[in-house]
């Protein structure tokens, strides 16, 4: 027998649940293209998009995912031979320098493995030993989906700055805008990207880049922009479909415009980040009480270190491919895979389990994802300590 008929709860990190009214403003006929409500909602989409990223600065919009918006970034700063700095605490910034090499840039890596984040000390002798200042751009990510460390960005700025060094620094929020807290211009960051379909809560399809002053003149002298991806006709266009470089992706726009309106007017972003505190702070209290008397471990040991939007959990040996299935199967809950990386000397890839818990979520969703993974537990014979959802209703009581 399965008890996973009813409303399936697709718990993964990205595409993250779309709220049924965003799916209602996408479900209507093409609109006009060269005149009339697309033209202004969109004019009105600008200023929210940076108000989320907190940037007083440009966004260009893109028909991309996440990999695209990492590509339109590369490209409007860098130049064939160029030399940058990746900082590896995961899949996606290491991803992220891959393609930058794929590209003729010379990439220096630090990776530093998938359990932790960035160690800005060798970041910093990285930067001391760039005498000639060769390195055009530092690349990381708030937070990497795939550990769900979260780096430190104003460190990271501080690193630079106390280094006195020139680079650009780039930021990966496609895990975590609109969940974990940013501040694109307090934190000094030149250029961010992210994407439509985790804490933005609209399909996968738009992808963004926003980039300050500093990084637009790097784009002067970059010559690896091509004109579909080069951000300056996108940004403040006089001919609408320049916005997109050709039609504009109508629907999508649609969705967004409503995500914009829960998170900034109804919601409000600090209180979207609060709600993503509490319900992180929730998995994690249950999580440490399951591996009080069991193999259950998150994968980023320290609290601060860890996201708000994701979390890998190392259930023991198996168990992560075990408890994804039985989930599926008997809880309605599709949690997500390990990707590879994540495994290494101390662990296997079939141990982990990601939970996406980015974007339209809310109490009941998290802890009926926990409860269920109790159940699971009990059912494959997983040990756990005992109280684990009963530590993570604690703290979404003492919440309000
Ligand atoms: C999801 C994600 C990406 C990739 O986005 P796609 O839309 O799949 O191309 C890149 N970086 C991070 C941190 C992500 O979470």
């Amino acid at each position: 027998m399965s008890l996973a008929q009813g409303r399936h709860y697709l718990a993964i990190p990205g595409p993250s649940v779309m709220p049924d009214r965003v799916l209602q403003a996408m479900h209507r006929p093409a609109p006009n293209i060269y005149t009339g409500e697309l033209i202004e909602m969109v004019a009105g989409i600008v200023p929210d998009l940076k108000a989320v990223a907190r940037t007083r600065h440009h966004v260009a919009m893109y028909i991309a995912n996440g990999h695209g918006a990492w590509e339109a970034a590369l490209v409007n700063i860098l130049s064939r031979g160029d030399r940058i700095l990746v900082l590896g605490t995961g899949r996606f910034c290491l991803g992220w320098g891959e393609m930058a090499a794929a590209m003729g840039v010379e990439c220096e890596i630090l990776d530093f493995g998938p359990r932790r984040d960035i160690d800005m000390a060798r970041v910093a002798e990285a930067l001391a030993g760039d005498t000639d200042h060769r390195i055009k751009a530092v690349l990381a990510v708030q937070v990497d989906t795939s550990t769900s460390v979260k780096n430190d960005i104003p460190a990271l700025r501080a690193t630079l700055d106390a280094a006195d060094h020139p680079a650009l620094l780039c930021s990966d929020n496609i895990a975590c805008l609109a969940c974990d807290a940013f501040e694109m211009d307090d934190w000094g960051v030149d250029v961010m990207v992210t994407g439509s379909q985790k804490g933005l809560m609209t399909p996968p399809g738009m992808g963004f880049v926003f980039f300050n002053d500093k990084a637009d003149r790097a784009r002067g002298a970059a010559d690896l922009v091509t004109p579909y991806w080069d951000w300056r006709p996108r940004v403040e266009p006089q001919e609408f479909y320049k916005y997109f470089n050709g039609t504009a992706p109508t629907h999508h726009l649609y969705g967004l415009r409503t995500a914009l309106d829960m998170i900034l007017k109804e919601e409000g972003l600090e209180q979207v980040w609060r709600r993503h505190a509490v319900l992180a702070e929730a998995i994690w209290a249950a999580l440490e009480v399951w591996g009080q008397a069991g193999p259950v471990r998150p994968n980023i040991t320290a609290r601060e270190k860890r996201s708000h939007a994701v979390t890998t959990v190392n259930f023991g040996p198996g168990n992560g491919d075990r408890m994804r299935a039985w989930m599926t199967e008997q809880a309605g809950v599709t949690l997500g895979i390990p990707l590879s990386g994540v495994d290494g000397p101390d662990a296997a890839t079939g141990d982990f389990l990601r939970i996406g818990h980015m974007g339209h979520v809310n109490a009941h969703m998290v802890l009926g994802v926990l409860a269920s993974l109790q159940a699971g537990m009990t059912a494959l014979q997983i040990p756990h300590g005992a109280t684990g959802l009963e530590a993570a209703m604690k703290v979404i009581a003492e919440a309000g």
